[in-house]
């Protein structure tokens, strides 16, 4: 098998289990267990299959998949076949297409959530699978209402409930639809699906995802519908993207953040440990690039949480390493040209406050954007064992400059150019 390259991820194309993706350390093994959901113990098999194929090294995209980093082509179809045998792989959608539908972590089990979101995403994808024609990056979002709220990840639809049982649907132009209840919304939403890829099949070349649908054509998917259309729910405040929170059972999830997504193997195996030890009963993967640990007794929360802060996860929401982007870089990339995940480190410090403030800030160790395809506030593109430093814009955009790491530092103090170009303008936030 050949693997697809970035440039291939680029016009459309996904990797899966099945599909990896060739990346400059290797192939990138993309997973998504059933049901986003795994047992302690296999989380640690999934750590020792990446180490016996791969460099070692796993993420977690901001989609809560999880990707195995460097697997050798060799190793890919005994990794593939270990990974069915352990049931970690979602037949219908991790061997296919990008997963569709997005949800909570702590979906089904929030003692918030108003619906039963769980319920809700698992028969939206089930649904919206069936769907032939769809871009192979349709994503749909199914907000329960709890406390994590997704409000922050785009999406070509989104499911918000917004009552006890009733959920309202958006699209992209700033249509929504409702309110219905939750199982007609998912019939609604699956219906919407099938009428972009209608037009898809019919404009391939310019209908990539909902968004470009136009006037005439959103009007009659929504006509299709019917239903009135509504309000847009309130905004709600950004949540707190790791912690403890309360679930349905009177008991609690920890979710814990990946420092910059990241984990090698000897880590995962330690909080796969951890997790058995405390008792949790399942593991899902948070689109905050980190782990939910579902299930603890109140005493075990607090002992897991520490044990994970010692292992160097992310506990504390104000953390501004939450909010940094970085790929592998010349650790780990035979293409790096700096040292991206030490420099993220080191850069996370000192743009702290501006993080705090709602920067973005992607270190790409080449032009290649492995780790954040789209804008930041602030793009670092290694080259040489320097950065070129783009203010709002791609890896590809034209550099304000090119500097070492300690100049950067240097010019992102207050009063410093770099700084003052950054907080001129509207920083857009962190991106997810
Ligand atoms: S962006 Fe980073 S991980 Fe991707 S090829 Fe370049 S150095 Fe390697």
């Amino acid at each position: 098998m050949t693997a697809p390259t970035q440039e291939t991820l680029r016009r459309g194309w996904c990797p899966s289990t099945l599909r990896p993706m060739e990346t400059g350390d290797g192939w990138l093994v993309r997973l998504h267990p059933p049901g986003g959901r795994m047992r302690p113990a296999q989380l640690r098999r999934i750590a020792e299959l990446a180490d016996a194929t791969g460099n070692g090294l796993v993420e977690v995209s901001g989609r809560g998949n999880l990707q195995i980093r460097g697997v050798r082509p060799e190793a890919h179809p005994a990794l593939v076949e270990a990974l069915l045998a352990e049931r970690l792989v979602d037949e219908a959608g991790g061997l296919g297409p990008q997963r569709l539908v997005l949800s909570s972590p702590l979906a089904g089990q929030d003692v918030g959530d108003l619906i039963d979101a769980a319920s809700l995403a698992a028969s939206l994808e089930h649904q919206g699978r069936a769907v032939s024609g769809l871009p192979p990056k349709t994503s749909v979002i199914v907000d329960g209402g709890g406390a994590l709220a997704l409000d922050g990840f785009a999406a070509d639809l989104r499911l918000v409930a917004i009552d006890q049982g009733a959920v309202v649907i958006g699209l992209p132009q700033g249509d929504w639809l409702g309110p219905v209840a939750p199982d007609k919304g998912g019939a609604m939403a699956a219906n919407l699906l099938s009428g972009l890829a209608t037009y898809r099949r019919a404009e391939p070349d310019t209908i990539h995802r909902l968004r470009d649908l136009d006037d005439d054509q959103v009007a009659a998917l929504i006509g299709v519908c019917s239903v009135s259309r509504t309000q847009a729910p309130a905004v709600r405040p950004s949540p707190r993207r790791v912690g403890l929170f309360a679930l349905r059972t009177s008991r609690f999830a920890l979710v814990a953040g990946l420092p910059f997504g990241r984990s090698d193997t000897r880590t995962l195996s330690r909080l796969s440990e951890a997790a058995s030890t405390h008792g949790v009963s399942e593991i899902r993967f948070s689109p905050w690039r980190g782990l939910a640990f579902l299930g603890l007794e109140p005493e075990d929360a607090a002992s897991l949480t520490a044990q994970c802060e010692e292992l160097g996860l992310i506990t504390r929401d104000d953390d501004p390493r939450l909010s940094v982007q970085a790929c592998s870089g010349k650790q780990a990339c035979l293409r790096g040209e700096t040292r991206t995940m030490d420099d993220a480190a080191v850069l996370a410090e000192a743009a702290a406050s501006l993080l705090a403030a709602g920067l973005s800030l992607h270190l790409s160790g080449c032009v290649k954007s492995c780790a954040h395809a789209g804008s930041a506030d602030l793009t670092l593109v290694g080259h040489d064992g320097c950065y070129d430093v783009v203010i709002g814009g791609t890896t590809r955009d034209k550099p304000m400059a090119r500097l070492d790491l300690s100049q950067i530092v240097q010019r992102l103090q207050p009063g410093q150019d770099i700084h003052t170009r950054l907080t001129a303008g509207r920083l857009s936030g962190p991106q997810v």
